[in-house]
């Protein structure tokens, strides 16, 4: 593909923060962002050039929409098999439906990883309850059970402590086929974004540190404190995967530092990613900018970092309450994504601090540097 001149439609099929945000980096690029959304006032309608609406399995809606753009790319990823053909076969999709098809699906996800000798939790598909048993018996416990398609946000899946929480397990993790995957004791949840286009240049971000609470993404960190090597081994890692996937576009891949030094994918998903939100404050191009980039056959920079890095989500009604002390507290570099509604659990924002390069702080600074969104004081101590 060639360069997409200013002025083109970015179609983008979804309408949340991740489209919106990549609107806004399309505009800065002379691009006009077309949503096919359900939601007519959404955080990506907001801010778009166009609006189709409509359901994700809509062959009507998919038809208006890939009609009135000349490039189609993502931000959110379960769309239909039937309706990813309709647009494959309209419009250029970047990344392609393969793609989306290995990421939507975690049995998919893992065979990907294990024929391209990329390191996962030791897994097993579990299609019947005696394959449970024979999961648990070559895993041990604990493990844990996740569904293969649509979880998300730690949903869709449960540890598995003993063999009385089988049946259970078993009976409501919907729909099967299950996974059942080794438990990996952890050091640590580190990300890394990674960026291709048509020509097969690539860029990688610098590592990211994720912790999570209540299964959501609380704090990111850039970069990841971990040593340079295992820093180096991480982004190859990414740099192996999309080129193995033919990547165009962006993806972010989640991996899980074992205790004893070695990396394992989690997942990956071919879209902007939560964990790469601090690139908006410290890096002179954005995950956003680089998604754009290279969905649209522009030349890829370097993924250039300036500054070191946190952010922090805002996340339902509790922490849009502290909205105006965010607003007055300068160094939060904040970042609303227009939801009406603070629902909990409900991702409403973000905030990022940036620090000259290499004084990313410990622990006690960062809850400092984070003010009014410092973690509660322990009020048991
Ligand atoms: P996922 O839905 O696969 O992203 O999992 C959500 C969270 O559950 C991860 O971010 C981890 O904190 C935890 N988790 C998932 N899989 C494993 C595993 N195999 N071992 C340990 N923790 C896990």
């Amino acid at each position: 593909m060639s360069m997409l001149p200013p002025g083109s439609v970015l179609g983008i099929v979804g309408g949340g923060q991740l489209g919106r945000m990549s609107a806004i980096a399309a505009a800065r690029l002379g691009y006009r962002a077309h949503i096919l959304t359900t939601e007519a006032d959404g955080p990506a309608a907001q801010v778009a050039h166009a609006v189709t609406l409509g359901a994700y399995d809509d062959h009507d809606a998919l038809r208006r929409f890939a009609g009135a753009v000349d490039v189609i790319t993502f931000e959110f990823e379960n769309i239909s098999a039937d309706g990813l053909d309709l647009l494959s076969s309209l419009r250029p999709v970047h990344p392609a439906g393969a793609i989306l098809r290995i990421s939507q699906d975690r049995i998919a996800e893992k065979s990907f990883m294990g024929e391209h000798g990329i390191p996962v939790a030791p897994w097993h598909a579990v299609e019947s309850r005696a394959d449970l048993d024979r999961a648990a018996d070559v895993l041990g416990y604990p493990f844990i059970l996740k569904t293969t398609r649509l979880g998300y946000d730690g949903k869709g899946q449960a540890r598995i402590h003993s063999p009385a929480d089988l049946d259970h397990a078993f009976d409501t993790l919907r729909p099967h086929p299950l996974v059942a995957e080794g438990m990996i004791r952890f050091a640590c949840e580190v990300s890394v974004m990674v960026a291709r286009n048509e020509r097969g240049d690539v860029s990688t971000f610098d590592v990211t540190e994720n912790r999570h609470r209540n299964g959501i993404l609380d704090i990111s960190l850039a970069p990841a404190r971990i040593s340079p090597d295992l820093a180096a081994q991480a982004r190859d890692l990414a740099r192996r995967i999309a080129t193995a996937l033919g990547l165009v576009g962006l993806l972010g891949v989640e991996m899980f530092v074992d205790h004893d030094g070695s990396l394992r994918v989690n997942e990956i998903a071919p879209r902007p990613h939560n964990s790469g939100h601090w690139t908006m404050n410290a890096c002179p191009v954005d995950q956003f900018e680089m998604h754009v980039r290279a969905v649209t056959g522009l030349p890829l920079p370097p993924a250039i970092r300036h500054s070191d890095a946190v952010m922090k989500n805002l996340i339902g009604p509790d922490d849009m309450a502290l909205w105006p002390d965010i607003m007055a507290t300068p160094h939060l570099l904040a970042h609303h994504y227009g939801k009406a509604e603070a629902r909990p659990g409900r991702k409403m924002g973000h905030v990022n601090v940036i620090f000259p390069l290499g004084s990313l702080p410990g622990e006690f600074g960062v809850d400092a540097a984070l003010g009014p969104l410092a973690a509660p004081a322990d009020t048991n101590s």
